[in-house]
């Protein structure tokens, strides 16, 4: 077996030293030579149902032996196209019903990018054109969504981004940027912040504002108070679009369809991906409001939303998608989330008492456990200690797989994750913590 020639995503160049998985089950991964792992991140933040499910591979065989394919341009379209975008319809919130389909989260944000442009051309206000986002933020990696992400990791001097009409607002992350000050003070500055910006630029020339209603890889942060649902209600006051990034937060992570309107936001625009088919195979849907529709939808002049790719609502995708929709909905697995979601978040803060666990956060299941080498200040350790990933390879040794992003490690189990697993998960992490305590400071 070589690796010599995959170029993995963000693969850092002097360590190909990667875990190269054969077997996937359940919450289970067992690598080449026959190691077994509890699977703590969900693959990507996206294995919702688990892995190797039966029903899925027969739904999914079914279909390549039904129609593996089926031109969804123009005049032609497949039935599991117009069946996925009928029950998302039925899924989202009462005014969002309108799909369009794409290969995953990235294309979903670029094609929101894209409809919020033509949105405001066919209204009549090109000028609207000036999107809101926010540092930290991650939103996928094409060049309309590595743009409007906001960490400064994927902001570097390797690539070119847009930077002319996309503006990033404070991070909302308390922990790092609240300190001295209540959450909601924090929240009221957050929502100055984005009061100030829309000044500056004035509101007639604002078109957008995207969120991840919980920010994912840029830190597992929930919204601080009520700060996004008091945007989204100025959003619909000064007219702007609210984009909510539901890529990792829907279809059950928060134990719902969908999470926005739990945080009393109001979305013009959802964008999903990963969950919708627990990552068998790869679709992302942008969800749009009525009032978008009727705007862009009118009739005549031999107009089109220009926007499209060949693997638009891919028949076998849809069909995974509606197979893993079904299999929640009679499993019951929002409720099993609602459950065991806050008994993982409980289970993690146990770890806040270890000496270089400076926070513990998240919502239901998805958690982070951020390390630092003074609790007191929360300063960092000494550059060349990578801390986030010397616990995340001590867990490796110990057979739970966490993600390590800078000092902080990400999880995001299959929900199907129980309550002995959460135990497995915790249990390991302490020791893996106290390890890579060891070795950073030896
Ligand atoms: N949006 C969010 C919130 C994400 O977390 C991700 C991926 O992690 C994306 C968009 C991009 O999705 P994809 O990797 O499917 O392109």
């Amino acid at each position: 077996m070589t690796t010599d020639h995959l170029l993995s995503p963000y693969q850092p160049f002097d360590d190909d030293d990667r875990l190269v998985i054969e077997h996937a089950q359940g919450v289970t991964l067992t690598d080449v030579a026959g190691h077994s792992y509890l699977d703590a991140i969900g693959g990507m933040w996206c294995t919702n149902i688990g892995t190797g499910s039966d029903e899925m591979a027969d739904a999914v065989a079914a279909q390549i032996r039904k129609m593996s394919y089926s031109n969804p341009f123009s005049d032609m379209t497949g039935q599991p196209a117009l069946d996925l975008a009928a029950k998302l319809a039925e899924l989202a919130p009462d005014h969002i019903n309108h799909v369009f389909f794409s290969g995953g989260g990235s294309t979903a944000i670029d094609s929101a990018f894209r409809l919020i442009q033509f949105y405001q051309r066919s209204r009549g206000k090109p000028e609207k054109r000036h999107i809101l986002s926010r540092e930290d933020a991650y939103h996928g990696t094409t060049y309309a969504a590595i743009s409007i992400g906001g960490k400064q990791s994927d902001h570097s001097d390797d690539f070119f981004y847009i930077d002319d009409i996309i503006h990033h607002l404070r991070s909302p992350n308390f922990y790092r940027h609240g300190r001295g000050m209540s959450e909601d003070d924090f929240a009221d500055d957050l929502v100055t912040d984005f009061e100030n910006k829309v000044a500056e630029l004035g509101p007639e020339h604002v078109a957008a504002f995207f969120a991840e209603p919980v920010m994912g890889s840029g830190g597992v942060v929930p919204p601080p108070g009520n700060y996004l649902a008091h945007i989204s209600k100025r959003c619909r006051e000064l007219d702007i679009l609210y984009v909510s990034d539901e890529v990792v937060t829907a279809f059950g992570r928060m134990g719902e369809w969908f999470h926005s309107e739990t945080l009393g936001i109001s979305p013009d625009i959802i964008t999903s991906a990963k969950g919708l088919t627990s990552g068998y195979l790869p679709l992302g849907a942008t969800l749009y409001s009525d009032a978008i529709h009727e705007v862009i939808a009118e009739k005549g002049h031999n107009r089109y939303f220009g926007v499209g790719y060949t693997y638009s609502g891919h028949p076998v995708s849809c069909v995974a998608a509606l197979t893993n929709i079904a299999i929640m909905e009679r499993e019951g697995i929002l409720a099993h989330v609602q459950e065991v979601g806050p008994y993982f978040m409980d289970q993690l803060g146990t770890l806040s008492d270890l000496a270089i666990v400076g926070d513990v956060r998240g919502s239901f299941l998805m958690g982070c456990v951020e390390f630092v080498a003074d609790k007191e200040t929360g300063g960092g350790f000494a550059e060349g200690i990578d801390i986030g990933a010397l616990v995340a390879e001590e867990a490796q040794r110990l057979g739970v797989i966490v993600r390590p992003i800078g000092n902080l490690n990400v999880m995001s189990p299959a929900l199907i994750i129980t309550k002995e697993e959460i135990d497995q998960i915790v249990v390991t992490l302490r020791e893996a913590i106290v390890a890579a305590h060891a070795r950073a400071t030896s």
